[in-house]
């Protein structure tokens, strides 16, 4: 994100990071976490789990802010996330 002026207290923020991980044999493929991530994180991957559906993977882990949408809004619990260190902001 750019500013067009720098903030007084820039020097204080911080971006939280987040490690996610999928547990990709409880996922149905709905695609929410997909659709509703922020920061475009995540992406439907071409492989299938074994109820024959398409889990979701991970396409930019970098631009991901630990926001626990995605892990808010699967219905089948498969997607959680681990605190990363905190980063500043460019
Ligand atoms: S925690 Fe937020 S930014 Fe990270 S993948 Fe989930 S929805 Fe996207
Ligand atoms: S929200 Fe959950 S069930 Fe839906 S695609 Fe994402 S991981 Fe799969």
């Amino acid at each position: 994100m750019k500013y067009w002026r720098k903030p007084l207290d820039i020097e204080y923020l911080k971006i939280p990071r987040g490690r996610i991980h999928i547990l990709k044999e409880r996922c149905k493929g709905c695609s929410f976490c997909v659709e509703y991530c922020p920061c475009d994180v995540l992406e439907i991957s071409e492989e299938f789990n074994a109820k024959g559906y398409h889990p979701p993977c991970v396409k930019d882990e970098e631009a991901c802010v630990n926001c626990g949408l995605c892990e808010m809004l699967c219905p089948e619990f498969a997607i959680y996330l681990d605190e990363e260190e905190e980063v500043p902001v460019p």
